[in-house]
């Protein structure tokens, strides 16, 4: 066995020097389960440390205060109250003085507690914000589980609490978002000219998915999600639920605000098509493009392909047939030759109209190709030479393997099936999801709260 004591001096701003053993510990070391510190060992040792820096701290703050700024006077003591602080490692009794305000102050109110002035919240920044990371991350009671699995939490945290402060968090943000606008463009062709040289060009997915509802008589409500690409700086995420939102363009305007984007460098736009969503982009930027994502066209593709591989079983050749048309309706719309593609696609329609087959999905099958006709009908305006900008090294889709939706909807939102949400809540949850996901919700906490490090920060892998 060995004894551990672990001590801490802490030097006050007068010069007197506290020292304190805050832990005492008996260890073996026979087994591998004895060797370090447990979880149990940190917590109390964390614990008791914070407390003794949280009291030094607040004692200092609250001497500096107890001395009146204008006479130097001693203030008198009225009493003192307790308060509860709430921060990552444990929930710290503080001490909190109430000091009569100095004869010289005339008019003032009568008595008042410099803690109040310093921390007028009682849940500190951090854990505000750790809490607010991971539950836009996992759930609630997974959140509460880890933080308190890990650190001297308060046991009393329940998911309703977290839920709470993650909802303070995201209004807190959405109160910052000024005015909406119809156009933010700000600068006429001259102006435009004058500015300086811009960054490379920013690349913006914008998608739609949809999210379980807990409102009576709707099973589902649309969330819009993008993604916007600068060449030159980190990526940033959008989120919001369209028929909450009041603010949709200025959302995305701030986002490209801090990208560093200016009204001469050029973005663009890459959709599902859809009006809504080509709405927000609008007006957005001068120098700008919309396309159609080739992700999309090819997921539909994709999912025809599925179809006439079925078709392959009862009747061979004419899946190869069909197989073959997908094939020439892909390279003719990947080069940007809508004519050709387009009667590919009516070739396609009426050889399926003709198939005599027992497919169980040949109805679905061409259902699908209808569907494709029309979609392509409709977006042909913005369907580019895919195969020319893949040469010249620009983007033709914002990810092929996993949507910009799946991303920040998917696990949050629907694996749970059990999860429903209401319209605020999920456009709430949006607002700290993304900034968790870019890796932004600490610069937003630095923001707010001056004097707190940059530590910690981190893209989550998507
Ligand atoms: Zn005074």
């Amino acid at each position: 066995m060995m004894d551990i004591s672990v001590k801490i001096a802490i030097t006050a701003p007068d010069g007197v020097v506290h020292e304190h053993e805050i832990a005492a510990f008996e260890k073996g070391y026979e087994s591998a389960a004895e060797i370090g510190l447990s979880i149990g060992d940190s917590k109390a040792l964390l614990f008791n440390l914070q407390q003794e820096i949280v009291a030094a701290q607040t004692a200092a703050f609250c001497a500096d205060h107890s001395i009146c700024p204008c006479c130097a006077g001693r203030l008198r003591r009225k009493g003192n109250k307790s308060v509860q602080y709430r921060t990552v490692f444990g929930d710290i009794t503080i001490d909190s003085p109430r000091f009569y305000h100095c004869g010289c102050h005339a008019g003032s109110a009568q008595t008042f507690s410099p803690l109040t002035v310093l921390l007028p919240h009682h849940v500190a920044p951090e854990m505000l914000w750790l809490e607010t990371k991971w539950a836009s991350l996992v759930s609630y009671g997974v959140t509460v589980d880890l933080l308190k699995d890990v650190l001297p939490i308060d046991q009393r945290l329940n998911a309703e609490t977290v839920r709470r402060h993650l909802g303070r968090v995201a209004s807190r943000m959405e109160t910052e978002l000024a005015d909406e606008r119809y156009s933010f463009v700000a600068t006429n062709a001259y102006e435009r000219e004058q500015l300086s040289n811009p960054e490379g060009p920013i690349t913006v997915g914008i998608d739609g998915g949809y999210v379980r509802s807990r409102e009576k008589g709707q099973s589902h409500f649309e969330v819009m999600v993008g993604k916007s690409i600068p060449t030159d700086r980190p990526d940033r995420y959008l989120g919001l639920v369209q028929s909450h939102d009041e603010k949709p363009k200025r959302r995305l305007k701030e986002i490209l605000k801090d990208q560093g984007w200016q009204e001469n460098q050029h973005v663009t736009f890459m959709t599902d098509g859809g009006d809504t969503v080509i709405k927000i982009a609008q007006d957005m930027a001068p120098a700008s493009e919309h396309l159609l994502d080739w992700f999309h066209i090819t997921m539909r593709i994709t999912v025809m392909h599925q179809y006439v591989k079925g078709l392959a079983h009862p009747d061979p050749e004419e899946a190869e047939e069909m197989a073959r048309y997908l094939r020439q309706i892909k390279g003719y719309l990947w080069n940007g030759n809508l004519h050709d593609g387009q009667v590919a696609i009516d070739d396609l329609i009426m050889d399926l109209d003709e198939i005599e087959t027992e497919y169980a999905s040949i109805k679905a099958l061409r259902k699908a190709a209808r569907e494709f006709q029309t979609y392509i009908a409709n977006n042909a305006w913005m369907i580019p030479n895919y195969a020319e900008r893949r040469r010249y090294g620009e983007r033709v889709s914002t990810g092929f393997v996993e949507s910009t939706v799946n991303t920040v909807v998917g696990k949050r939102f629907c694996k749970r099936q059990q999860m429903r949400w209401s319209k605020t809540g999920a456009h709430l949850m949006l607002q700290t999801r993304t900034r968790t996901l870019d890796g932004t919700l600490r610069t937003k906490f630095q923001q707010w709260y001056p004097g707190m490090k940059p530590d910690g920060d981190q893209k989550m892998a998507a």
